[in-house]
């Protein structure tokens, strides 16, 4: 395993790369991660699709510091790390990105292709009829069905969740579906104690077997969710590298494995095999005829 810019630069400069990106990626954009070292330790479990499917009490709760969370989430802006990231798909190195997270913020920088593997904040389905609504349309409706609810935040974890005393969520009204009337409505995310659509795991898993490189970004691996494409990569024989701040799950399979904070890292990555115009720096790929 080697820990260098150096061999990480020369990686990336080889093209055919897959991003898999996580909470680390998207704290310096002021949203929390509550696993790694810049994160504040989750003050509640999160909830279980089970506990929000049969729960109206936590479906309440769930709802009620949604609605305040979101505020946070909904302003949340890319960062330096997710606009390089996007610089490096432009230039045609990166050939798609694999997030666990649910901010939009990949997109919001210009990436595409995008998988969001566990989906995105800012739509909302509904259970019963299967529409798919936007959030913004949703905080609207709330907000109308709750006009006095004014609630002080104590913290907010990277889903949008929110910690809030029990009597603030005794008020909350929390609305159902708009489009069949009665429908339970749901984040369009994937819950814990929920499975992610097969097919878009399927999608990931091809996207990494036909990847040169598999690049970690801002992930502790500590979920089987994000941690089996490692291991796939890792049985394919394709060369990954980790990026994170503090150990990962997936350091065994690690052949390039960098301790950095990301905001500073990628840009300078990007300006290293991208080039930057601005500051006269010649790309790797273009000197080294890539
Ligand atoms: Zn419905």
């Amino acid at each position: 395993m080697t820990e260098s810019l150096d061999a990480l630069t020369s990686l990336v400069a080889g093209g055919g790369v897959v991003v898999l990106s996580g909470a680390g990626l998207s704290t310096e954009s002021g949203i929390p991660d509550y696993r790694g070292p810049s994160g504040v330790a989750r003050r509640h479990t999160p909830m279980t699709f089970q506990a929000f499917t049969r729960d109206p009490l936590a479906r309440r709760r769930y709802w009620a510091r949604s609605h305040l969370g979101w505020r946070l989430i909904a302003r949340a802006e890319p960062n330096a790390g997710h606009r390089a990231v996007a610089r490096l798909q432009r230039a045609g190195l990166v050939d798609a990105v694999i997030t666990q997270n649910v901010d939009g913020l990949h997109s919001a920088a210009g990436s595409a292709p995008v998988v969001e593997l566990h989906g995105r904040l800012d739509e909302v389905t509904c259970l019963d009829c299967g529409n798919l609504t936007s959030r913004e349309e949703l905080d609207r409706r709330m907000r109308e069905a709750n006009p006095d609810f004014v609630a002080r935040v104590a913290a907010v974890n990277p889903d949008g969740d929110v910690d809030l005393p029990d009597e603030q969520v005794a008020a909350f009204r929390p609305v159902d579906c708009g489009i069949c009337g009665t429908g339970m409505l749901k984040p369009d995310v994937v819950f814990f104690g929920e499975t992610v659509p097969p097919q878009r795991v399927a999608r990931c898993f091809a996207l990494v077997e036909q990847a040169r490189a598999l690049l970690v970004l801002g992930s502790s691996l500590t979920v089987m969710s994000g941690r089996r494409f490692v291991i796939r990569a890792g049985k394919c024989g394709i060369p990954v590298a980790i990026v994170n701040q503090g150990p990962t799950r997936g350091d065994g399979y690690a052949t390039v494995r960098v301790d950095a904070p990301l905001g500073e890292l990628l840009p300078a990555l990007a300006d290293r095999v991208v080039g930057d115009a601005d500051a006269g720096v010649t790309p790797l790929a273009t000197a080294a005829g890539v």
